[in-house]
């Protein structure tokens, strides 16, 4: 009796990549309960939550941060559940939606809320007026990148980012002021072209958006650049004596900053061709290489590397 064929391993996607969680850092995080399962909410201080969504693959953490007088919602994400009623639980202050970056898992549930600032890069004006279509948000649900029930009335066919309308253009160096607590908005492009960090100097965290996350980090996306990326890196490392912790927006928060400084070092090693050890995938007919090591990976175009 012959085995099931398994689908071949992906360079992305592992297998049950599920199997592996919960992460450690949650069972040391105080859980906030909201009306919607889709979302773990996690207080991380007495004015900071975490919204994560750990369903699916891309295990996107959003966050709400306040104030004293208003608070900024850090992206909208994969748009399977209602962020918006999410937010409006946890929260009374005004606030408005502050995105990293406009790849579909940010920007997902732009549309359903009337202030969204964003930066000024080519690809941010694009996603807005366009938002994604079916055909780049249904594989977010595709065979293996989910491992819950989808919420109820939720349908894949009629899935899509709405176009939506952004009210405030962010430039590199502004300032975001809630009242008693100031986020800087850090230009940091590599991931994409329009990827902002946020700065937050009295709790000592930045937000990394897609830059650093503990998982797969992608120079290969739409907007992405090896040596933008290792410009960035640079730029967060002088930050250093700025803050202590990361806050990124995939698979977990509060990360210890001294990783920047490994993932710098590995992507110089990459760019220069000196990784020899790494994966070969494919994506859009370009190969691509993932280079794995303990706690992130790095994927890149073969194309960007120079060696
Ligand atoms: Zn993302």
């Amino acid at each position: 009796m012959s085995t099931k064929e398994e689908k071949p391993a992906n360079i992305i996607v592992p297998r049950n990549w599920w199997e592996s969680l919960p992460r450690k850092i949650y069972s040391k995080l105080e859980r906030v309960e909201t009306s919607q399962s889709w979302f773990e909410v996690y207080k991380l201080n007495a004015n900071t939550y975490a919204i994560y969504e750990p369903y699916q693959f891309e295990e996107t953490l959003s966050y709400l941060v306040e104030g004293d007088k208003r608070a900024v919602l850090i992206d909208t994400g994969d748009g399977i559940a209602d962020i918006k009623r999410c937010v409006d639980e946890l929260t009374r202050l005004p606030y408005n939606v502050v995105n990293t970056h406009t790849h579909v898992d940010h920007v997902a549930q732009n549309y359903m809320f009337k202030e969204v600032w964003c930066y000024d890069g080519p690809m941010a004006h694009e996603v807005e007026k366009a938002g994604y279509p079916n055909s780049k948000t249904a594989p977010m649900v595709g065979p293996g990148m989910t491992w819950k029930p989808l919420p109820r009335g939720f349908d894949v066919k009629k899935w899509v980012v709405p176009p939506y309308k952004v009210t405030k253009w962010l430039h590199d160096g502004d300032f975001i002021d809630l009242g008693g607590r100031k986020l800087e908005v850090i230009y940091t492009p590599g991931h994409s072209n329009d990827h902002v960090c946020l700065l937050d100097k009295k709790n000592r965290w930045l937000w990394t958006g897609d830059i650093f996350y503990t998982g797969g980090i992608y120079t290969y996306l739409p907007g992405g650049d090896l040596d933008q990326f290792i410009k960035s890196y640079e730029k967060m490392i002088k930050l250093f004596p700025e803050f202590d912790f990361l806050m990124p927006s995939h698979n977990e928060p509060l990360v210890e900053k001294e990783i920047l400084a490994t993932v710098l070092e590995k992507a110089k090693l990459i760019r220069a061709g000196k990784e020899k050890k790494y994966t070969e995938g494919t994506d859009g007919g370009e190969k691509i290489r993932r280079h794995q090591y303990e706690r992130f990976a790095i994927i890149t175009f073969e194309k960007q590397i120079r060696g």
